[in-house]
């Protein structure tokens, strides 16, 4: 079966084609197979091909290929996001062997910094619920003050009424 990598193979030499040439029987293969000789069996079809003056003509399109996804493969996207990966994993490991270099101290630094992490969360949690606690009075306060300001309201009665309806109403609508 034909993968891509060994549609890119040099039947030659079995690597990566490196700047190749078109065969006359259409194989393609590096140049160098082709530079110190003045005949070359093609590792493909077995046939002996005479071997230009000029050489053989260079394959541009696949020569290009190559190139562009060589050069995405070690500058492209995928390659900063495993370059950015390794280092962070060569962080750890040197963080790590850190530690081991001094086995007397790898579980209390271990502990310590579990520790850490552990009340650094709880004070986040305290402080979550300490705003959040906060909020709610605040948000009480301003309900009850609004419901005593209303009900010394004249209007209030009224408005009051007019909601009542409204869900007798809106009640009614779902009946329906
Ligand atoms: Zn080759
Ligand atoms: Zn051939």
């Amino acid at each position: 079966m034909q993968t891509i990598n060994n549609i890119f193979e040099c039947k030659f030499c079995q690597d990566l084609l490196n700047k190749c040439i078109l065969l006359p029987c259409r194989e393609t293969i590096c140049e160098k197979h082709t530079l110190s000789n003045q005949k070359i069996n093609c590792p493909s079809c077995r046939n002996e091909h005479e071997v230009p003056k000029k050489g053989f003509p260079l394959n541009k399109i696949v020569n290009l290929f190559i190139e562009v996804k060589l050069y995405e493969l070690y500058f492209g996207e995928a390659y900063q996001i495993v370059k950015h990966s390794c280092l962070k994993l060569d962080q750890t490991f040197e963080s790590y062997f850190k530690m081991i270099e001094k086995p007397s101290e790898f579980p209390i630094q271990f502990f310590e910094q579990m520790v850490q992490a552990i009340d650094l969360k709880r004070e986040e949690i305290k402080l979550e619920n300490e705003s959040y606690a906060k909020n709610l009075v605040i948000e009480l306060f301003d309900s009850e003050h609004d419901i005593i300001k209303e009900s010394k309201n004249e209007k209030f009665e009224s408005v009051y009424s007019y909601l009542e309806i409204a869900k007798i109403k809106s009640d009614d609508d779902k009946i329906r």
